[in-house]
């Protein structure tokens, strides 16, 4: 199947201020030659330490910010130069649901309003009649009642304003929807709930995701592939139940073994990493997990900087010593 979305060789440097007396910059590199697909359909997590590119790349592939070299394509149309005139009839097939369903939503417009104006921006609506009607059909999509429509956010609890924010991505008809820890916010009960409504609407309307978290456990659940990124690169792509069972990039073995299992008996060593993320202002040679990686070679890893190779079908590894 043709992807959906696919990028290439994806790249964003910010530029930062060396000090408060010096105008010179350096260049952040938050996301450095990533290549990615999503299929109609599919869903791709996203995982990896905070700092690492995660939320900069889900902002790329939508082009909420600009990229700083590769390519971006949409149901097979390259869209990485698209002036924003030429962006505004995709911007509604693409949507973004946040981490923060307080931040997200303005506490000063009813339900109706907030949701309204996606329609409206789109114009999807005909009328207010309409308008209402299409409101009152989504929110029952996402569990909520119409009449929950005439309040304001604050009458609301993080479910259900997640639930809302949801509602209104949907407003618009999205094929692909980039999800940016859209539970890790809320309470620990509320979060397969809302879980699980982005899967029943997955199977509905045939949606495809890009899910960013930091919690695998969630990612495995909601995932049918998995990416993992380690200080702006791709460190190992595979379906979700390889990168489970069989993972074989040192990181994603060190993420993997310090989530909790239910059996106690199958429970992975726990690989414990040294040190901190190092900062994407000066990533390390070669490698760049060489550093922390348990196994790293001298001579190899702090040399040569590994590529993102396929090592068995559809699971792609970037460490040099990955059988
Ligand atoms: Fe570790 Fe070397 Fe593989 Fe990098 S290339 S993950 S340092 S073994
Ligand atoms: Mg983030």
């Amino acid at each position: 199947r043709a992807p959906l979305i696919a990028v290439e060789r994806l790249t964003k440097h910010f530029a930062q201020r060396r000090g408060l007396f010096d105008r010179t910059s350096r260049a952040v590199r938050a996301v450095d030659g990533v290549d990615l697909e999503v299929a109609p359909g599919e869903t791709l997590g996203l995982v990896g330490e905070s700092g690492c590119g995660k939320s900069t790349l889900g902002r790329l592939v939508l082009r909420l910010i600009e990229p700083t070299s590769g390519h971006i394509r949409f149901e097979g149309r390259e869209i990485t130069t698209l002036s924003r005139e030429q962006m505004r009839p995709l911007r509604r097939r693409m949507q973004i649901v946040f981490q923060d369903p307080y931040g997200a939503l303005d506490p000063r417009l009813t339900i109706q309003s907030a949701i309204g104006e996606a329609l409206r921006v789109h114009g999807l609506a005909r009328g207010v009649y309409e308008e209402r009607e299409r409101i009152a059909q989504l929110l029952e999509k996402v569990g909520l009642r119409a009449d929950h429509m005439r309040r304001y956010p604050h009458e609301f609890s993080g479910g259900q304003r997640q639930r809302i924010v949801i509602a209104r991505a949907l407003a618009v008809d999205p094929r692909f929807v980039v999800a940016d820890e859209p539970v890790s916010a809320l309470d620990v009960s509320i979060q397969a709930q809302i879980v699980n409504l982005l899967k029943d609407l997955q199977d509905e309307l045939g949606l495809s995701y890009l899910f960013v978290a930091h919690d695998l456990a969630v990612v495995r659940w909601m995932s049918h592939r998995v990416a993992v990124m380690y200080l702006g690169r791709i460190v190992e792509v595979a379906s979700s139940d390889a990168i489970w069972e069989t993972p074989k990039h040192p990181y994603t073995k060190a993420l993997l073994s310090a989530v909790p299992t239910p059996d106690p008996g199958s429970r992975r060593a726990r690989i414990v990493l040294e040190g901190d993320v190092p900062s994407p202002l000066a990533p390390p040679s070669g490698c760049r997990f060489h550093p922390r990686c348990p196994i790293a070679k001298k001579g190899l890893c702090d040399v040569r900087d590994p590529a993102l190779e396929e090592k068995r079908s559809g699971h792609r590894v970037a460490c040099h010593l990955a059988e």
